[in-house]
């Protein structure tokens, strides 16, 4: 049993005491979870429509 008030709770799940080894989380997979979301919102708002059709007509590729 865990001593109430005592543990602190893992940040990204809240339900699992913090692991010294992976604080403020309880695991690595909480702290990857954690990154990702991070990542995941940096690339949304990062994430201007860039044209990938810069008006180059080469129809190379279209033949085959
Ligand atoms: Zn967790």
């Amino acid at each position: 049993m865990v001593r109430m008030g005592d543990a602190r709770l893992c940040v990204m799940c809240r339900t699992r005491p913090v692991d010294v080894q992976w604080r403020p989380f309880c695991s690595e997979r909480c702290r990857n979870e954690d990154l990702a979301r991070w990542a995941d919102g940096r690339y949304r708002v990062a994430g201007d429509p860039v044209p990938a059709d810069d008006g180059a007509t080469d129809d190379d590729s279209h033949e085959a």
